[in-house]
């Protein structure tokens, strides 16, 4: 950043010390530099001046300029409004506010020529304008409201001190025209001509007054590219240093666990994605180089006996595995899991938690450093200080994107070596987001789900069917199925949540009586041991209902259960309800997933249920969410700053993102440590970028 540009935001023309205050404090502007960046959220053309006879259509913004008439106030109450006219050389126009009078008479003086912005509406065969905007003709700095003009955003705080969006466009306008303005290229001159790029100057003075659409939209894609480009350099560059900097440790040998396991304990074939996947990351385990792999697969896909065969082979190699869960429940279905598998294999495993009784604890501790626990399973319990392994070799995080870069960074330093690490998540992310949020990692793909599923049907009921629903279970009961029936929580009116859950399960004791028939149900407000003992009678198959709140979502694998009742659906998100519903469909019987909603429904809970009917398709669902809730309200990713984006929208910028990686990319294989003369440009970025807060938080 150049000396002009650092200057402290009170030095710009038309601040002062006052509102140099409010525009640190509301908008984090402390330089000229950091207005710069405070870009516009849309355009409006007023670039044209109509005359009032062209007005043709209702509902286009037009501009007229002309003399206003004197103000006239008609009706009473409700109905009262103050008029007045606007007259141009070719015809006049009737004014009209509903709100704001008394202002209005006191700013606006008639017979005074003035510009005129807004919808007209046509009325008696005559148009008119509502709530105008209405500005001098020439305004004290400029004609800046004759151009394609743009709108800040300004918070209340700040509009009621006068610096509202016009304000902080006047100040834009003086930076911008400052005869010392001036922004560095950060972009080495051969991308801006691969790509077309407008130059960093011209697209930034561009991004607030752009001097046509084209122009805009020029300078739009060039900020995007390069806010998308930078951040996929830094990630590209940092998996780049892991790769050179840690030497992986070399898994070479396939052993007698492998095989073993392989052909005697396995319960089924393996799905060709699985072998698949595997092969991947026994190419990355003997490499050499430190694995880092994302693991991506549909609820069901199988993820976890890829984990525990990856497993196997570090342990073939004399090393020892650790598996991370984000829950207390996930961790020690995990353990279970592993447990069942491994069956008598000569393997110890561990399970760790923060309820870990102390002394347990430091016994595992100990066994850990030893060597005697070969797999150690557990929740964040796992990345603490002070557990210690003789040689780790490879790192399992199943991690429902909960964890950050920071922390899988931090089990890979809890080795001489880092560990290989495979990330897996619950349900499938779109492919931006991983780009971005996990942009460092290799990527496999589990595309298929077990032979002999049936998909499972889903379909959308409003409560006025519930006496049909439970027709349905009892039939399905009487199949010998068992049903989840699963309540929001709803973590601001976590009492009506409750009350709703308890409700619900009443009802459900009702209309399904003991002795015929047995409910359960398991809730976070429960004791631990009643949790458990509650859903261990679900498992072994005891109860024929279990009502629960959202603490199933991960975990339970119980494949005779077949129908997933979700109430309230609509306070569901999609990947929730996907991930729900992925609860069922695990045997061979035909599971239905039956989504229980109000009738009345806003058009974004619409969409969810039906997507949610039309496809179990966990990735095609995934991009849906990511359209609807946009990157930063999607779990996990909020504490997240790399979604911090300042214009790039990565929800809307897919092709962008996709050519910028490739950019980025291309150029770290040329000069990876961009050392030649083209790419100083970019090192000098970084560098900066780098100390900047927003990034802080990152890598
Ligand atoms: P997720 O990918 O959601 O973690 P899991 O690993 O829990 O899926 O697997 C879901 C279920 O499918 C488990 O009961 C598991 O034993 C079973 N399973 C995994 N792979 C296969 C396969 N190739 N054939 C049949 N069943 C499989
Ligand atoms: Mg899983």
């Amino acid at each position: 950043m150049n000396n002009f540009l650092s200057s402290k935001i009170e030095f710009l023309k038309g601040v002062g010390a006052a509102r140099a205050e409010l525009l640190q404090k509301e908008f984090d502007i402390f330089t000229f530099n950091d207005l710069l960046f405070h870009f516009p959220y849309r355009h409006v053309d007023r670039s044209k001046i109509y005359k009032i006879a062209e007005i043709a259509d209702e509902n286009v913004y037009v501009q007229l300029k002309g003399a206003i008439s004197k103000f006239k106030t008609i009706g009473i109450g409700k109905a009262q409004r103050l008029i007045t006219e606007l007259k141009d050389e070719s015809g006049t126009i009737e004014l009209i506010w509903f709100q704001g009078a008394k202002w209005i008479k006191e700013s606006i003086k008639p017979g005074k020529e003035y510009l005129v912005f807004g919808k007209p509406s046509e009325f008696n065969k005559s148009y008119n304008i509502v709530h105008p905007t209405i500005d001098e003709t020439i305004d004290a700095q400029g004609k800046l409201y004759l151009h394609i003009m743009p709108f800040y955003n300004a918070s209340e705080k700040a509009k009621k001190r006068g610096l509202d969006t016009k304000a902080i466009m006047r100040l834009s306008n003086a930076l911008i025209n400052d005869s010392r303005f001036f922004i560095e290229e950060n972009l080495p001159e051969s991308l801006l001509k691969e790509y077309k790029l407008l130059n960093r100057n011209d697209a930034l003075k561009q991004i607030h007054f752009p001097t046509n659409k084209q122009k805009l939209n020029e300078a739009e894609q060039r900020l995007k590219f390069e806010e998308l480009f930078f951040t996929q350099l830094r990630l590209l560059k940092y998996k780049m240093k892991r790769h050179t900097i840690f030497n992986g440790i070399k898994i070479e040998k396939i052993g007698e666990l492998f095989n073993v396991f392989y052909k005697d304990k396995l319960p089924f074939e393996l799905t060709s994605a699985q072998k698949r996947v595997l092969k991947e990351i026994r190419v990355d385990m003997k490499s050499g180089k430190q694995m880092n792999r994302l693991l991506q697969g549909d609820v069901g896909s199988g993820k976890t006996v890829v984990a525990l065969m990856s497993i196997l082979m570090a342990l073939d190699n004399n090393y020892q595995a650790c598996m991370m869960a984000p829950t207390e429940i996930l961790a020690k279905q995990h353990y279970n899991t592993v447990l069942k598998l491994i069956n008598d294999l000569p393997i110890r495993v561990a399970l760790l938690t923060g309820n870990t009784k102390k002394k347990d604890r430091n016994e595992i501790l100990k066994l850990l450093q030893s060597g005697e626990i070969h797999i150690l399973i557990g929740t964040h319990a796992l990345i603490e200080n002070d557990v210690e392994f003789q040689n780790l070799g490879i790192a399992i995080i199943d991690e429902q994107h909960r964890f950050g870069v920071e922390q899988r960074s931090k089990l890979w330093s809890k080795n001489k070596f880092a560990p290989h690490v495979l990330v897996m998540t619950a349900t499938p992310i779109p492919r931006t987001l991983a780009m971005t949020l996990y942009g460092d990692l290799d990527t496999s793909v589990i595309d298929e789900l077990p032979k002999g599923r049936k998909p499972i049907q889903t379909i959308h009921k409003y409560d006025s069917n519930r006496l049909a629903i439970n027709g349905f279970i009892r039939d399905q009961i009487s199949k010998g199925r068992q049903i989840y029936v699963v309540y929001p929580l709803i973590e601001e009116s976590e009492t009506m949540s409750y009350k709703n859950l308890n409700d619900g399960y009443d009802n459900i004791c009702i209309e399904f009586p003991a002795p015929k028939y047995f409910v359960s149900m398991v809730h976070g407000k429960m004791k631990a041991n009643e949790k458990e003992d509650s859903m261990k009678l679900f498992v072994k198959g005891s109860t024929n209902i279990l009502v629960a709140t959202t603490v199933i979502e991960v975990g339970v694998d119980v494949p005779n259960a077949s129908v997933m009742i979700i109430e309230s659906a609509e306070k569901f998100g999609l990947s929730q309800l996907h991930q729900l519903r992925g609860r069922v469909g695990r045997g061979a019987d035909q599971s239905y997933c039956v989504l229980m909603t109000d009738f009345k429904l806003s058009s974004d809970a619409r969409l969810r249920i039906k997507t949610m009917c039309n496809s179990n398709d966990g990735f095609e669902i995934s991009e849906v969410d990511l359209k609807l809730r946009g990157p930063g309200e999607l779990e996990g990713t909020i504490q997240s700053g790399i979604l911090n984006m300042r214009i790039a929208d990565i929800t809307k910028d897919q092709q962008i993102l996709a050519i910028a990686r490739v950019a980025a990319q291309n150029i770290l294989n040329n000069d990876p440590e961009l050392k030649n003369a083209e790419n100083g440009v970019l090192n000098n970025y970084l560098l900066n970028f780098q100390k900047g807060k927003k990034w802080g938080s990152i890598s």
